[in-house]
């Protein structure tokens, strides 16, 4: 018998109903449920001390009941106060309660009771605590072992699971599941068989190692920790291996790269030299390349790019760079032009808002194919844009797109040329530094370059953290600056989940500056202007026309006026630090000295100082990806990419980064060595997953 394959509706208890609550846990055959892991575990071994407890703690105490009462407000709630041996009190209290339960709680009867403490307006309380009323002489014993807690849906509360998992345990012992790693893994990482593993997490036994249970430290978990990362680590090799089955036209060195480096007004850096060399080389294999270039703001990415595009042209190849915002955009296919215009190359540009006639006129050079380079935002991927010859794809600030908007423009390049079936290339820009052992995890079926230094004659940003109450000051230094001839940004961000609200906030401060210096030469930019109105007010900005650009958080990313070197954030403390990174990455692009300042609103909490000091300390992008990532957790850093198929059941990339490079490792020994066992650990795991990665 398969428990892979045996419906939960053949277990006792479960009809429809239940099936389907089960259903909404990813709940379908026993197997799902022997997978389905304790989040955590009650400790019932032991009593605790009432004068010991603390409010958040899980305890269980014994004693006795002293008095009843039910308060006197409109929703009653039943008040119990029991006290302990040492004479201490503590109240137990229920919402919810029948006239018989009230009757239990007799004066001077014994009981015991599990639950969280909480402090309550008389002192500690748990409230609808698991209980057990007794008679002195029938002291209940103590367990003798863990409780499992296990994720749990409305409708379906943890004795039933508790029940369901009984049954499927015992299924376990009468048809074991097969072994998914060789034995010399468990001996080398001192880890138990699955069988046993499940037996352990599922139903502790006195004689376990309770505390690192608790802990999730007991083999148990950490051979189901490893089986996990081990086995989305495969997930992505096989996705490498089939990627590198797919043929993409190899695309020859080009010479006109050549021409436009000569022509530059800068000489490359060694890591762009680096990175460049080994993405020419990946062009000229007849597999799709899959690069990440992860560098950080400011690094020089965007020639990079050209580069790439160039090498694709001149072999006659189409090219579809996207950006995330329509300013990116529009500044992408400026850049674009200047440099690849003069070489012959022609270009076409795609955005939300173009009208229908030169909308129309566009299409038809991407489909006739005279328009090589078309750069663009998300538009790119709609269905009536086609391709003559697509062989590259470039995505910038890929951390912005999400991971569907990925795979639709990597179909649309995948085209039948006659018999053979051909992928385009695929090379994805993200500012973001992950560290790199999160990247090896959220991104292991890609190959990774960094561009690791900055330019030559950057230095770095000085910047200051100031409370809210010198905003007044700060505006006046800032226009002061501005009559110097310095170019400013100043940034609002969202207040609230509302382009309006932000785009009021930044229109307000507009407003203010205006007020008080009428001469000062402003722009104002937010989301809710004219595509056109955006451009004008960035090439303006570009061209020193402007002296302060008031914006919104649509400056975010990507935006190159290296000339700006004073940079505002108001309401810092609401960003995330990989966005303050990004925002003020905007700034120290050219040789000015460049000045950042954060105003925050107090009162700042303890973490807030912490982030917003981190920011003072350090212009390292990979600093403060690390600290961002002990702060808020890899979930949030990863951001879209987590729909990916990143949600782990047991591990927890933070807590488990350690065990991150043995996993790969396993996994490239275990496709090559075991691909049997490889397959188990697919089935297990992944199951339908895999499919939506192939999509
Ligand atoms: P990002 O990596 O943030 O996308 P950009 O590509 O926008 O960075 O580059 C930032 C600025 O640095 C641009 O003005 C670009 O022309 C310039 N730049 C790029 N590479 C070099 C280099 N090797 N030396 C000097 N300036 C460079
Ligand atoms: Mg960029």
């Amino acid at each position: 018998m398969q428990l892979a394959r045996q419906r939960l509706t053949s277990l006792k208890g479960v009809g429809d109903k239940q099936a389907e609550k089960l259903a909404r846990l990813g709940l379908h055959v026993v197997q799902d449920l022997l997978f389905h892991l304790p989040l955590r575990y009650q400790d019932k071994t032991r009593l605790h001390a009432i004068a010991q407890l603390l409010p958040g703690q899980e305890a269980q105490i014994e004693g006795e009941i002293v008095s009843q009462h039910l308060t006197q407000s409109r929703n009653s709630s039943l008040l119990v106060s029991v006290c302990d041996p040492e004479g201490q009190r503590l109240t137990l209290r229920f919402f919810h309660f029948g006239f018989r339960q009230a009757q239990q709680f007799k004066r001077g009867a014994r009981i015991r009771a599990f639950g969280e403490v909480r402090s309550g307006p008389k002192g500690l309380e748990m409230v609808h605590p698991v209980y057990q009323l007794f008679s002195e002489d029938k002291r209940p014993p103590l367990d003798t072992t863990l409780t499992p807690v296990y994720p749990s849906t409305e409708g379906l509360g943890q004795a039933s699971l508790l029940k369901l998992i009984r049954q499927a345990m015992a299924l376990l012992q009468q048809y074991p599941l097969p072994e998914g790693l060789p034995q010399a893994f468990l001996s080398t990482w001192q880890i138990p068989p699955i069988n046993q593993a499940l037996t352990t997490l599922h139903q502790p036994q006195p004689d376990d190692d309770l505390a690192a249970l608790k802990r999730f430290a007991h083999p148990a978990q950490k051979r189901l920790i490893l089986e996990e990362l081990l086995t989305h680590q495969l997930s992505m090799q096989w996705l490498r291996q089939q990627e590198q089955t797919r043929r993409a036209p190899a695309i020859g060195p080009s010479r006109l790269v050549n021409t436009l480096v000569a022509s530059l007004p800068f000489a490359l850096t060694g890591a762009q030299n680096r990175v460049w060399e080994a993405i020419s080389q990946d062009l000229q294999r007849p597999h799709p390349m899959q690069r990440l270039v992860q560098g950080d703001v400011g690094s020089g990415k965007t020639i990079i790019a050209a580069m790439a595009a160039i090498q694709a042209a001149e072999a006659g190849l189409q090219v579809a760079v996207m950006a995330p915002t329509e300013i990116l955009a529009e500044q992408h296919r400026n850049h674009f032009a200047e440099w690849l215009e003069p070489l012959g190359i022609e270009l076409a540009w795609l955005n939300g808002r173009l009208k229908a006639g030169e909308k129309r006129d566009q299409l038809a050079r991407i489909e006739n194919g005279d328009a090589r380079i078309v750069v663009g935002t998300h538009a790119l991927f709609q269905q009536e844009v086609t391709f003559a010859r697509l062989g590259l794809v470039i995505i910038d600030e890929q951390h912005r797109f999400g991971v569907h908007q990925r795979l639709a423009l990597h179909d649309k390049g995948h085209q039948k040329a006659g018999e053979e079936d051909t992928h385009p290339h695929q090379l994805i820009m993200t500012a973001t530094p992950i560290p790199r052992t999160l990247a090896m995890s959220a991104y292991g079926d890609l190959d990774l370059s960094v561009i690791d230094e900055l330019p030559p004659g950057r230095q770095p940003i000085d910047t200051a953290v100031l409370n809210q109450s010198k905003r007044e000051e700060v505006m006046a230094h800032l226009v002061a600056q501005c009559q110097q001839g310095v170019q400013a940004y100043w940034v609002c961000p969202l207040i609230e989940e509302s382009d309006q609200l932000d785009a009021q906030a930044a229109e307000v401060t507009a407003e203010q500056f205006r007020q008080q210096w009428p001469d000062l030469r402003l722009g104002l930019i937010h989301g809710r202007l004219k595509g056109d109105d955006k451009a004008r007010i960035m090439a303006d900005f570009q061209a020193h026309a402007l002296d302060l650009l008031v914006a919104t958080t649509v400056i975010e990313v990507g935006v190159n006026v290296p000339n700006a070197s004073l940079m505002i954030i108001e309401n810092a403390e609401r960003l995330g630090l990989a966005q303050l990174h990004q925002l003020r990455g905007r700034v120290g692009r050219g040789a000015k000295k460049s000045h950042c300042v954060l105003l925050y609103k107090p009162p700042l909490s303890e973490t807030g100082k912490a982030r917003l000091n981190i920011m003072r300390e350090t212009n390292d992008g990979f600093k403060i990806a690390e600290e961002d990532l002990k702060l808020r957790g890899p979930g949030e850093i990863l951001g879209t990419r987590q729909t990916g198929g990143l949600q782990f059941r047991i591990a927890d990339l933070e807590r488990d980064q350690a065990w991150l490079n043995q996993a790969r490792e396993a996994a490239v020994q275990l496709l090559a060595q075991a691909p049997d066992q490889a397959e188990v650990l697919h089935q297990r795991w992944l199951g339908e997953k895999m499919g939506y990665q192939h999509a």
